[in-house]
């Protein structure tokens, strides 16, 4: 077998993604709470469309995330790695352009399910990393 350009280098296919995001009550701000009356807690399905990133591209920006402090320290910007991937993976969404300013803010419902698509920055046998890397046939 061996080389195979289709099999070892990176398609750009993008994939349906339905985000389940919670959001809380309108009246009393909790998700569950039996004692309020109005109670309009819910989970919505946001649909988005998303890419996996170029394995050069993934280095790059995980490079970008590292710095040094005086006593020669590494830090990695956690944060910063999660937007820079988010801002190329998410390529369709119902609020438009993935950017600084979208990504500023958003609320804690959203970002969390945002998280759960970026691929981890410390484990090399990533699921949603094998996720996208799949090759589909269509
Ligand atoms: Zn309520």
């Amino acid at each position: 077998m061996g080389y195979s350009s289709d099999r070892m280098l990176f398609k750009r296919n993008p994939k349906d993604v339905v985000l389940k995001v919670s959001l809380n009550c309108t009246v009393c701000g909790r998700f569950v709470n039996s004692n309020c009356e109005v109670h309009d807690a819910s989970v919505e399905d946001v649909e988005i469309k998303v890419v996996g990133i170029p394995w050069a591209k993934l280095n790059y920006i995980k490079s970008q995330c590292v710095s040094f402090d005086e006593a020669k320290q590494t830090h990695f910007d956690g944060q910063q790695y999660i937007n820079e991937c988010l801002k190329i993976m998410i390529t369709e969404a119902p609020w438009g352009k993935t950017d600084d300013m979208f990504l500023l803010q958003v609320g804690k419902a959203l970002g969390d399910e945002l998280e759960t698509i970026v691929p981890s920055a410390y484990q090399e046998d990533n699921t949603s990393m094998q996720d996208f890397s799949e090759i589909k046939k269509e």
